[in-house]
């Protein structure tokens, strides 16, 4: 599933061709993503300029001239720049062109999302879809103390084991199933810690460890940043190397324990019971 490292290096990957030019047309193929693809796009978006194009949570958002894009890529989807001239593959959902180059959003098992935002509907962080979401790990209220802050703030009173808490993304956004279990490693936090029970010094590892673990998945997806343009790769999870994450009974790669696995909330969670004590 792609996570925020994955969908930050697609906004990296495709900027660079669709900053400043016009839609020239939009296809859809097949508009049954996770929730209908407006019926509209393709009178309305040709003629339109993409002004920029960001990400919020696992949201990219490509603002054009009257409205914001907001495209999810769900569980398996994908976003390519490719010639117009290529032929369709399966699973091609929705394609929008720029003169000779069109993006197409691949997606086999459709839960992804293409959604429109009209700028009459006010600003794009009013959306319902990312009202909700947690800060972003990068962003300047997440830096340092700050981070560490929001993490003791935001989960004082919370029962819930600190992997669920993390992974609901609603204190910081991003943190997905893999990066869960390897920040609460880096951290030497246990995964069924109760979240109400964090410390500060623990928030203070922890909010450290998020930003570290994302960073270092974005620098290794860095490396796929051209696969973005006439390429049919996936580029996958950037974390080749994990700590804990899928190293079930393997020794933990600080004190040789055999790495334990448990599923919470029907997601498998990795951890070294010896580091990462109560
Ligand atoms: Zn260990």
């Amino acid at each position: 599933m792609p996570e925020l490292p994955e969908v930050e290096v697609t906004k990296l990957g495709i900027a660079p061709h669709l900053l400043g030019q016009s839609i020239s047309a939009v296809n859809v193929i097949d508009g049954r993503l996770r929730w209908p693809v407006p019926k509209s796009l393709p009178t309305a978006l040709p003629g339109q300029k993409v002004h920029t194009i960001e990400r919020r949570g696992k949201y990219l958002l490509i603002e054009l001239d009257a409205g914001y894009l907001l495209v999810h890529l769900g569980m398996t989807g994908t976003l390519r720049v490719l010639p117009c001239s290529d032929p369709l593959k399966l699973h091609d959902r929705v394609t929008f062109e720029f003169g000779k180059l069109s993006l197409r959003l691949h997606d086999p098992r459709k839960f992804g999302a293409v959604l429109w935002h009209p700028k009459s509907k006010g600003p794009i962080e009013k959306n319902l879809l990312l009202q909700k979401l947690g800060v972003e790990p990068f962003s300047p209220e997440f830096a340092g103390e700050l981070g560490a802050e929001i993490l003791y703030q935001t989960s004082r009173k919370r029962s819930v084991a600190v992997k669920q808490f993390l992974l609901a993304g609603q204190s910081v956004v991003g943190v997905g199933n893999i990066y869960c279990s390897e920040s609460l490693f880096e951290a030497k936090i246990h995964p069924s810690k109760a979240a109400g029970k964090l410390t500060r010094p623990q928030c203070s590892r922890l909010a450290e460890a998020v930003r570290l673990i994302l960073k270092k998945a974005i620098a290794a997806g860095g490396s796929s940043l051209k696969d973005f343009v006439n390429s049919d790769g996936d580029p996958g999870h950037f974390m080749v190397q994990t700590k804990v994450y899928d190293r079930k009974d393997q020794p933990c790669k600080v004190c040789k324990t055999p790495i334990k696995q448990i599923v919470q909330g029907q997601r498998s969670t990795y951890f070294c019971p010896s580091c990462q004590k109560r």
